[in-house]
């Protein structure tokens, strides 16, 4: 079999782009670039008169600052969101939690080790032995099949922080700049990559338009403009396509690696009416219903909840079905017992880059910086990127101020020792520091997981498991790892039910079908309908396509179909996934989870810069 990409379907021809000049561009807008934007627009709203604020390519306009954003609408982000807002709070001093939607000062933090009342989970011997011994200890200190940890650690407390919406907040922060009229924030606006002249970042290029669905000139075809910029801004989170084209154009720092990610999903939903749960409610919860599963469950105003899980790389296991995962999580009965009588109002999925200060890139290049998760800001021990997006967009910013006071150009050594000095010297590099090795000894099991994550924790970084995590594409097992006789019975029932092989599995594991009530337990088709509505402008290629089509032609676990967040990649013709992108949600998991590569790549999955998605305001 031919391990070469398979040849694209039309010739690439010389197309000319469009050009436009400004003064600086940025890719996505979700926290990070919503930091950097209210840092500089405040500068430019106290003094309007600074000259430095004034435009290179419009002079006597102010600062010319565009930003172009992937999905349909800028409220559009999936996260939990617990947070310290410790940046968040230094750039509004003033703020009113209730000025922010769906925004709660947390009451109360509990960390809960579930128990598996169903007795399906992979649970090693070691761990079954632990949860016996738990179990003789009967209501003592089990309650609904959970221990609460009698203290909250440290490191994951988020005390005098803020449970958020994502797309509230982000629609909160992007509504201020746009009446302020300082910025452009463009929506539905896919970058296609960055532009690089002679190892300087001069922009960015947008998608084309008018295409078919392989990329092809169509009626109406748009070549994607050149937006030129003297700095470009890069914050496009975990997926992003500039990032990955910076990243291969530039490498990584030595001994950097992207190799650890979570696929997070939730649930919004809405509580019964006597509800017991309060605004501000913070539940960290593992254990359940795989052991290395992390939830949470966030309570905002409005008797609405976030509920919502992570199932990481690292987990292996081949079955990867999230939102069959995530109904058998919220029906644990710690969590049913107060969303039963629940009302599912929207859910939606994104990639959690794990790596943290592992995956590091390049901060900052000539012509342009990383800002937020893709440039490894997430902290994978306090579980928390949003407020660390935040200000690493915020530093940028000021620095961006200094640079332009001192009418220094945007290159590598100005950027290194304003912006990078800054990040370098500041909480949420001593926090990427000490959460650098938190994670490593979930690559040798549950149990060493815990315990090392429990030592970095507590010594704030100096103690920790060594290990040298593989790519994310290792991690993922192939069939081959089922046992056999179960592997026998899935792929029977898959064919029988027509359904995935890995959602096959699950059951012949145990896990008991789930019992659709229409309201809060509905099917993954339904829940698509409801609430997030999944919506694709026409116009643009299919951004997710498989690199090496004889890959998946002999391909048994079809990993990017079980796992699929949005049901887009089904099983199509000669045994190949085929892709819908009306589905699609940009969740970005089908990007790390295919365990077949060709050589020398991360993926046999090509995920490239495409608009539409999931339109929750609400997640
Ligand atoms: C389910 C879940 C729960 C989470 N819970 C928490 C929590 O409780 N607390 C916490 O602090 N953090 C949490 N996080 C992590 C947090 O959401 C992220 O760290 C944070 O959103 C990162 O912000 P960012 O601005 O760097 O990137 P993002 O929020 O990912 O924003 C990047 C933006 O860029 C856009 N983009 C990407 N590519 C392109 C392109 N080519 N062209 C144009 N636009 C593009 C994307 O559409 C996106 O809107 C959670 C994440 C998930 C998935
Ligand atoms: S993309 Fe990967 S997981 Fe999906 S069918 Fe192809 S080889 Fe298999
Ligand atoms: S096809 Fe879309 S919804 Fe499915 S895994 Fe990939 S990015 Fe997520």
């Amino acid at each position: 079999m031919s391990t070469e990409p398979t040849p694209a379907p039309c010739a690439a021809e010389a197309i000319e782009h469009q050009s436009v000049e400004v003064d600086i561009a940025c890719a996505g807008f979700g926290p990070a670039t919503a930091g950097f934007l209210t840092t500089l627009c405040r500068a430019w709203t106290e003094n309007p008169a600074d000259p430095s604020m004034e435009s290179r390519v419009m002079p006597g306009m102010p600062l010319q600052i565009l930003c172009y954003e992937r999905a349909d609408d800028i409220a559009s982000g999936v996260s939990g969101v617990v947070t310290q807002a410790r940046g968040i709070r230094a750039s509004f001093p003033s703020l009113e939690d209730a000025q922010i939607p769906m925004a709660a000062p947390i009451t109360s933090e509990r960390v809960l080790y579930l128990l598996d009342p169903i007795g399906a989970s992979r649970r090693s011997a070691v761990l079954r032995f632990g949860d016996f011994l738990l179990g003789l200890g009967g209501k003592l200190w089990l309650k609904d099949h959970a221990f609460e940890l009698p203290w909250t650690p440290s490191f994951l407390h988020k005390k005098g922080g803020l449970v958020l919406s994502i797309g509230q907040f982000n629609q909160w922060v992007g509504s201020q700049l746009m009446a302020d009229g300082f910025a452009q924030i463009w929506p539905a606006t896919p970058v296609s990559g960055p532009l690089i002249e002679n190892g300087t970042v001069t922009g960015l290029r947008l998608a084309d338009q008018g295409v078919d669905k392989n990329g092809c000139p169509a009626d109406g075809f748009l070549a994607g403009m050149d937006v030129r910029a003297r700095l470009t801004v890069v914050g496009d989170g975990p997926v992003g396509q500039v990032s990955q084209a910076l990243d291969a154009a530039f490498g990584l720092p030595k001994g950097h690696h992207r190799g650890d990610w979570a696929l997070g999903m939730k649930f919004v939903i809405e509580l019964p009416e006597d509800t017991e749960l309060t605004p501000g409610t913070v539940w960290h919860t593992f254990g359940f219903p795989e052991p290395e599963i992390f939830g949470f469950l966030y309570v905002h105003p409005g008797r609405l909840a976030s509920v919502g899980i992570f199932v990481p790389s690292w987990m292996g296991d081949p079955a990867r079905t999230v939102y069959r995962y995530l109904q058998h999580y919220i029906q644990h009965p710690a969590l049913w017992k107060h969303l039963k009588d629940g009302t599912l109002r929207s859910w939606g999925a994104k990639s959690l880059e794990e790596s943290g200060k592992q995956g590091e890139p390049f901060l900052v290049g000539d012509g342009y910086a990383r800002i937020g998760e893709s440039s490894g800001s997430t902290n994978m021990l306090t579980g928390s990127g949003v407020d660390e997006a935040w200000t690493t967009g915020v530093q940028l910013g000021e620095s961006v101020i200094d640079l332009l006071r001192a009418g220094l150009p945007f290159t590598r050594e100005n950027l290194a020792t304003t912006y990078e000095d800054r990040r370098r010297g500041s909480w949420v590099e001593r926090g990427a520091r000490e959460a650098e090795n938190a994670r490593n000894g979930f690559h040798y099991g549950f149990i060493p997981g815990l315990m090392g994550m429990a030592l970095a924790g507590l010594t704030k970084g100096k103690l920790y498991l060594p290990t040298h995590p593989r790519p994310a594409h290792r991690q993922i097992q192939t069939a081959t790892a089922i046992a056999a006789v179960d592997h026998e019975k899935a792929a029977k029932l898959a064919l029988k039910e027509n359904r995935p092989l890995h959602d096959a599995l699950l059951s012949v594991r145990g896990w008991p079908e789930i019992p659709f009530d229409g309201r809060l337990l509905m099917s993954h088709q339904d829940a698509l309908l409801l609430g997030g509505k999944v919506q694709a402008m026409p116009g643009f290629a299919d951004h997710v396509a498989f690199i090496n089509r004889g890959l998946c032609q002999v391909c048994q676990e079809k990993t990017c179909i079980a796992m699929c967040s949005g049901q887009a990649i089904t099983l199509g013709e000669n045994n190949q996934p085929a892709f819908e992108r009306e589905k699609c949600i940009h969740c970005g998991g089908c990007l790390w989870n295919c365990p077949h590569t060709p050589p020398g790549r991360q993926s046999n999955v090509d995920f490239q810069a495409g608009s539409g998605g999931l339109h929750s305001a609400e997640n």
